[in-house]
């Protein structure tokens, strides 16, 4: 059985609706007997279910602007950019570093820009896509050294370097405006 508030009022017919906390208000005539009014609201059981669950998602769709999150959908459309930015960008460093690279994937971490497997597969952060194009393209080169260094050490950074002269820039803006992004992804 749902709850419901029920008020009476000089009204004809029965009008039922779902407040912004979830609860449900009936506004029926005086003397209309509570047993029709039960069958009535128990007869709208699924469009109350409905209703809820739209209303739940309103909120937190406004709750996740008010703190300037990324929406799933955001996240999907930026997936679908990396998707498009990251063939040329591995086309350009792969040959010139002489690595091959194994399966590609993009994924929304909340922790890591990217990652290279001792098989070659390179996974990327789908968030870079709100990078400059330079620290994207800085994060693929980083994953590509990987294929030959895979630790962070001195000969590491050196080939980074080499590709990519500008990297301390790209490394500082992942720190702080980085960090940004990865919190407007967090609530989902
Ligand atoms: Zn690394």
């Amino acid at each position: 059985m749902i709850e419901y508030t029920l008020v009476r009022s000089d009204r004809r017919t029965l009008s039922l609706r779902i407040m912004a906390d979830g609860k449900a208000e009936v506004s029926a005539p005086r003397f209309m007997p509570k047993s029709e009014i039960d069958r009535f609201v128990s007869s709208k059981e699924t469009w109350i279910d409905k209703t809820r669950k739209r209303l739940a998602e309103e909120t937190a769709d406004a709750e996740a602007d008010a703190q300037n999150m990324f929406t799933p959908e955001d996240i999907r459309r930026m997936g679908q950019t990396m998707v498009s930015l990251l063939p040329p960008l591995l086309r350009k460093h792969a040959p010139a570093l002489g690595v091959n690279v194994g399966r590609v994937t993009v994924r929304m971490q909340k922790t890591r820009w990217g990652s290279c497997s001792s098989k070659g597969n390179l996974n990327f952060n789908c968030l870079l896509a709100e990078a400059p194009p330079s620290v994207l393209e800085y994060v693929v080169i980083h994953e590509l050294c990987h294929r030959i260094e895979m630790n962070h050490s001195r000969k590491f950074w050196a080939l980074v370097e080499g590709r990519c002269p500008d990297y301390r820039s790209s490394v500082a803006w992942l720190k702080t405006e980085g960090r940004i992004l990865m919190s407007r992804a967090g609530l989902r």
